[in-house]
C-alpha cells in the first residue's frame, strides 16, 4: 500500500453520514436543530477527522472515532448556532467607526423603533384620506425646516442617494467632477465606480491639485448632465492647489441650466463649535448658496440610523422619487422610526448634544476622559500586573467615517506595554489584543507605538468594561 492508499483506508474508519444520522443520540439532535443543520455539522466533523488523520500517524480505532464524533458534533452545532452579531466596546478612538456600526442611537430612537416594529403603523397610509400615503411624509417637513430645503427624501444610505440622483438626472450623460475630488471613502465606495454603476459617464475636469472654473466651462457640452462635487473630508491636498469657488460653479451651472450636486458626506444639524470641533458649513448654509441638491449620511455626524438624505430643489426631488430605483433604495420602517425620533431631538439643539451619543462622545474634553482613565486604571493595572505595565496616557481620537480630516480630538486612555522587554513584544501585543476581542463583550483596541492603546473617549459603561477586563485570561502570557 502506498501512502495515499494508506490514508484512504484510514478515512474509511470515519463513519458515513447515513450511519451517524441513524444513531439515537443524533436523531434527538435532529428533532431540535433540524436535519439540514445536523447534516452540515456532520460533514464538518468528518472533514476535521480527515485533517487529523492526514496530519498524524495515529491509528484511530473505529470505536475511538465513534466516541469522539458525537461530542465534536455537538460542539460544531453550538458554534454554528452561536450568537455572532453582538455589541462591542469601541476603544479604538474612532468615534464613527464604520466597521463597528458607526453611530449608536439615542434612547428615544430605540423606543420609537421598538414601537413601530411591533405594531402596524401609518407608514404609507394617510390617516386623513384613508388612502395610500408616502413614507417620506413622516420626515420631510421636519427635515426641510431644520435645513431650509424646499424638498427632501431619504434612502438606504448616502451611496444609494448618489446613485439615485445620478441615475435620475444624468443617465447616459456626462457628469463633471474635479480630478481632486475623485474620492474613495474606504471599503467599497469609490466615486468613479458609483458614477459608472448609475449609468453616467465620468468627465474629469482640472488636475489633482488645481481646478479652475474654465476647466468646467471647457468640458461643458450637449452631453453634460450635471456637476458633482464631493467633500473630500478624509484627506487634504496641501501646497500648490486651486479649488473652484462654489459660488463660481453655481454661476456656471445656473447659466448652463444643469444641476449642481454636492455630496457632503457628513452633515451636521448643530454648530460643531459647540462640540469644540472646527466649524463646518451646515447643510442649510450650503443649500442657501444656491446648490441644487445635497446629500449626506444619517449615521455619521448626524448620529442617527443608516440612511442617505437628499435635499434641495423640489422639481429635482420629484423626478428622483419617480425613478423605479427609489423603490429599491427606500428605507425600512425601523429606520424611519429612528430618524423621526432623532429629528425631534434636534428641534432642541441643547438636548441634542446630550442625548445623541455621537455628539455626546465628540464633545468630551481630554480632562473628562482623563478622569475616566483614572477611575478604571487601578482595576486594569492590578488585573494585568503579572504580564503588563499599564499607564494613563494622553492620545488623539478621530471622528471617523471620512467626517472631518485628520486626528483633531484630544483624548486620554490606557497604554498597555509588555512587562518584560520580550523579544517578541509584537506577538504579545497581537495576542493580548486578540484576547481582548475574545471577551464576552469584545474590547476593540488599537496598537500604537509598541503598546496597546485603549482610547477611553467612547467608554460610557465603566462597570461593564471592568467586568470584561476581570475576565481576561492572563495565564497564557506568563512565561
Ligand atoms: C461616507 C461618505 C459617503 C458614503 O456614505 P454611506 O452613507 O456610507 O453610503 C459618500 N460620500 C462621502 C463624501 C462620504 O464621506
Amino acid at each position: 500500500m502506498n501512502k495515499i492508499q494508506k490514508i484512504k483506508s484510514k478515512f474509511a474508519t470515519i463513519p458515513a453520514v447515513h450511519k451517524i444520522l441513524n444513531m439515537p443520540e443524533v436523531k434527538q439532535l435532529i428533532s431540535v436543530k433540524g436535519h439540514l443543520m445536523v447534516t452540515k455539522a456532520i460533514k464538518l466533523v468528518q472533514s476535521e477527522f480527515r485533517d487529523v488523520i492526514k496530519s498524524s500517524n495515529k491509528n484511530f480505532t473505529d470505536q475511538k472515532i465513534i466516541d469522539n464524533f458525537i461530542p465534536q458534533l455537538k460542539n460544531r452545532i453550538a458554534d454554528i448556532t452561536k450568537e455572532k452579531f453582538k455589541p462591542v466596546l469601541n476603544l479604538t478612538g474612532t468615534v464613527l467607526h464604520t466597521n463597528l456600526g458607526r453611530a449608536s442611537l439615542p434612547s428615544e430612537a430605540i423606543k420609537s423603533i421598538s414601537l413601530i416594529a411591533s405594531n402596524p403603523s401609518n407608514l404609507e397610509y394617510n390617516l386623513v384620506t384613508g388612502k395610500r400615503g408616502d413614507r417620506d411624509q413622516h420626515i420631510e417637513e421636519k427635515l426641510c425646516s431644520l435645513i431650509g430645503a424646499e424638498a427632501s427624501t431619504v434612502v438606504n444610505n448616502n451611496a444609494a442617494a448618489l446613485v439615485l440622483i445620478l441615475n435620475s438626472l444624468a443617465k447616459r450623460k456626462e457628469v463633471l467632477v474635479s480630478r481632486g475630488e475623485l474620492i474613495e471613502i474606504g471599503g467599497s465606495f469609490r466615486l468613479p465606480d458609483i458614477l459608472t454603476s448609475a449609468g453616467c459617464k465620468l468627465r474629469e475636469v482640472g488636475t489633482t491639485n488645481r481646478t479652475y472654473i474654465n476647466d468646467y466651462e471647457e468640458a461643458f457640452g450637449p452631453r453634460t448632465g450635471l456637476v458633482l462635487k464631493a467633500y473630500t473630508s478624509n484627506y487634504k491636498i496641501n501646497g500648490f492647489t486651486a479649488e473652484v469657488k462654489e459660488k463660481d460653479i453655481i454661476e456656471f451651472t445656473t447659466r448652463s441650466n444643469i444641476p449642481f450636486i454636492i455630496d457632503l458626506g457628513s452633515g451636521s444639524l448643530i454648530d460643531l463649535r459647540k462640540l469644540n470641533l472646527p466649524k463646518e458649513r451646515s447643510p442649510a448654509q450650503v443649500l442657501s448658496k444656491g446648490v441644487d441638491l445635497i446629500t449626506f449620511s444619517g449615521d455619521k455626524l448626524l448620529g442617527g440610523p443608516q440612511c442617505g438624505i437628499i435635499a434641495g430643489r423640489k422639481d429635482l426631488i420629484s423626478i428622483i422619487k419617480k425613478n423605479p430605483l427609489s423603490r429599491a433604495f427606500r428605507c425600512d420602517k425601523m429606520t424611519i422610526a429612528a430618524f423621526t425620533a432623532l429629528l425631534k431631538i434636534y428641534e432642541e439643539p441643547e438636548r441634542a448634544i446630550n442625548e445623541i451619543p455621537t455628539l455626546r462622545l465628540l464633545k468630551r474634553t481630554q480632562k473628562q476622559i482623563h478622569e475616566i482613565a483614572e477611575r478604571v486604571y487601578p482595576e486594569v493595572k492590578s488585573h494585568l500586573s503579572t504580564i503588563a505595565i499599564v499607564e494613563i496616557t494622553k492620545c488623539k481620537s478621530k471622528v471617523g467615517s471620512g467626517s472631518l480630516p485628520v486626528e483633531i480630538l484630544l483624548s486620554a486612555g490606557l497604554k498597555i506595554l509588555p512587562k518584560i522587554k520580550m523579544r517578541k513584544s509584537g506577538i504579545f501585543l497581537n495576542d493580548l489584543s486578540l484576547e481582548l476581542r475574545k471577551l464576552p463583550v469584545p474590547i476593540i483596541s488599537r496598537i500604537q507605538d509598541g503598546a496597546i492603546l485603549l482610547d477611553l473617549r467612547c467608554l460610557e459603561d465603566e462597570k461593564l468594561f471592568i467586568k470584561q477586563i476581570k475576565k481576561l485570561s492572563v495565564q497564557g502570557f506568563k512565561k
